[in-house]
């Protein structure tokens, strides 16, 4: 006879505006709630835990695995929030990992789902959510999600789960915050089970400072334009990929002002659709290179944008295809050497 598992999922948001600062606090924070749940003999006798990441598309990057055997990958960010994606495969995976209860057996408990995301999906999630509550009788799984920031439609979230959670901004420490009361939860939802019966859901009640509840109808989808922007880049010394960010101008909200900038793995895959139709003079300068600092930035005809120490050399060769620019004038694309505004 098996023991009944609580199967935890992680649904979490691993598209570009993750990168950097949030995305290296949800991995410690995953890591750190592991390593927490295993000193729980309750929650590591009974929990399982799943993560599923959505960017361009939707990954299962660590399959249902009991505490002790955990061991937590390397989150990647990628272009694009695949939340339908993501809804989709966090149903055919509670479908086939969980098990169900049959005249033999008494199944798993129902498992605890956690979405996390700071952005609007760009897929279609419309219709992976009804099948999601539409397969089965019962819902698979009590699912929480956790909305962080402005960009967020709080609403569509209600639609994904029962309980709407919101967090203002993704600095480490408060995303720190929100790991330490997510594992809270899991522990407390794991010495719960079978005393209560059904019961594997959260306690609502002890939620950290900036944790908000968001009440169903009392958020309207955000409108205008997009809050942050991306543009991939290359460094023109070293040739490695990096992502610029820039945030919409709280001020006059029509310029993007230049944030930060982030690398990016070799085989990060570019070409988001959020920077399609980009008009680069919306662009208020740009972020320094990650890599060697140079201020300014400059494109190449083939569509490559790379950083350009200021002033810029006579010439440049081009990361992206090899050719020699002049920096006067051959610098096409609209993407002209801007003095960066920080
Ligand atoms: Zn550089
Ligand atoms: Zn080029």
């Amino acid at each position: 006879m098996t023991t009944r598992r609580l199967p935890v999922y992680f649904l979490l948001d691993c598209s570009e505006s993750m990168i950097g600062p949030a995305v290296d606090s949800v991995q410690s924070g995953v890591e750190r709630m592991i390593s927490e749940l295993r000193q729980d003999p309750q929650a590591l006798e009974t929990a399982s835990v799943s993560l599923i990441t959505f960017g361009q598309g939707a990954k299962q990057i660590m399959p249902l695995t009991e505490l002790l055997a955990v061991q937590i990958p390397q989150l990647r960010v990628g272009p694009g929030t695949a939340m339908g994606a993501g809804l989709r495969l966090l149903s055919d995976c509670i479908n086939r990992d969980v098990r169900k209860t049959t005249r033999e057996q008494k199944g798993d408990y129902r498992p605890l789902v956690f979405l996390l995301t700071d952005g609007q999906p760009t897929d279609d999630w419309e219709s992976a959510v009804d099948d999601l509550w539409s397969k089965t009788e019962s819902r698979i799984a009590n699912i929480y999600a956790v909305g962080c920031g402005d960009d967020v439609d709080y609403g569509l979230l209600g639609r994904v789960s029962d309980i709407v959670f919101r967090l203002d901004e993704m600095t480490s420490e408060k995303m720190n915050q929100l790991f330490v009361w997510l594992t809270a939860s899991i522990r407390s939802a794991s010495a719960s089970l079978g005393t209560t019966g059904a019961g594997s859901g959260i306690d609502l009640s002890k939620l950290p400072d900036d944790v908000t509840r968001v009440e169903p109808g009392s958020y309207t989808r955000p409108t205008g334009p997009p809050r942050q922007v991306f543009v991939d880049a290359r460094c023109s010394g070293n040739r490695k990929p990096y992502v610029m960010r820039y945030k919409l101008d709280p001020i006059g909200g029509q310029y993007y002002m230049p944030s930060a900038s982030h690398p990016l793995e070799e085989n990060h895959s570019s070409g988001g659709s959020e920077l399609q139709g980009l008009d680069s003079s919306l662009l208020d300068g740009c972020p320094a290179c990650c890599y060697c600092e140079n201020s300014g930035a400059c494109a190449c005809g083939c569509g490559t944008v790379m950083c350009i120490a200021e002033p810029a050399p006579a010439s440049i060769v081009c990361p992206g295809c090899g050719a020699t620019l002049r920096t006067s004038s051959e610098s096409g694309g609209g993407f002209q050497v801007k003095q960066s505004a920080g």
